[in-house]
């Protein structure tokens, strides 16, 4: 007898700092799945010498969007790609409803996960965030610290803090997500296809709750 598995593919929403790629990667971790960052992808591109990587610097600097064609065809190519056929968890995308459209033509079945948390808790959150240059572990400097101090637990680096990470660019980026990424809600409860999580408990909580929630 053959068994076949159902396919595992979720997206995470929320506001900046709600835990999206933390929980995004233990959700990939659990399944097996590859774990789609669009920023993460973005933020590699934005470091080569291109032009290309230097617009694209720009615009991540300020914290306003990649253009939809871009994120689109970037997303399309990626989700292409063997490693997600048995699923996928992205992370970052859709933000908009363009991209929300796009996605549901290619991916009709994506399961939305809300990560829910204030602005006010956000905006916290992201002036104590930092990442390793190397493998993009994040951490916070008070709820989820290295083991010694600035220092990756994974590789060693040395950790940053983003550059996207000032509170202008916050600011940018939540306004954004307030004006373009909350209507998704609608868009994805109106298709049975939305759940919603508190993401302001502890991150082992939200992984707990995630799971409980997806039946996993
Ligand atoms: P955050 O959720 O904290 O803003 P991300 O790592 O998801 O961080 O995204 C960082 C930046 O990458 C965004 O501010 C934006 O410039 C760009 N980006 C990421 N995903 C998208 C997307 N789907 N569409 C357009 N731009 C994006």
């Amino acid at each position: 007898m053959i068994i076949t598995m159902g396919k595992y593919e979720y997206l995470i929403l929320g506001p900046q700092g709600s835990g999206k790629g933390t929980q995004a990667q233990a959700l990939a971790n659990l399944l097996r799945i590859p774990h789609i960052s669009t920023g993460d992808i973005f933020r590699q591109l934005a470091g080569q010498q291109s032009e290309f990587g230097q617009e694209l610097d720009k615009i991540l600097k300020t914290g306003q969007l990649v253009p939809d064609d871009i994120t689109n065809k970037l997303v399309a190519n990626r989700l292409a790609e063997s490693d997600t056929n048995s699923g996928f968890v992205l992370d970052g995308f859709p933000r908009n409803m363009k991209q929300a459209e796009f996605l549901a033509k290619i991916k009709p079945d994506v399961l939305a996960i809300y990560l829910e948390l204030s602005d006010e808790e956000a905006v916290k959150r992201i002036s104590g965030r930092r990442v390793c240059p190397n493998c993009q572990a994040v951490y916070h400097l008070q709820y989820n610290p290295p083991r010694v101090d600035e220092v990756c637990n994974i590789d060693g680096a040395h950790l940053l803090q983003r550059t996207d990470d000032t509170k202008e660019a916050v600011l940018v980026r939540l306004a954004n997500f307030h004006q373009q990424t909350e209507p998704l809600l609608d868009f994805y409860h109106q298709r049975g296809k939305l759940k919603r999580i508190d993401g302001a408990p502890p991150i082992d909580v939200v992984t707990a709750n995630l799971r409980a929630i997806l039946g996993l």
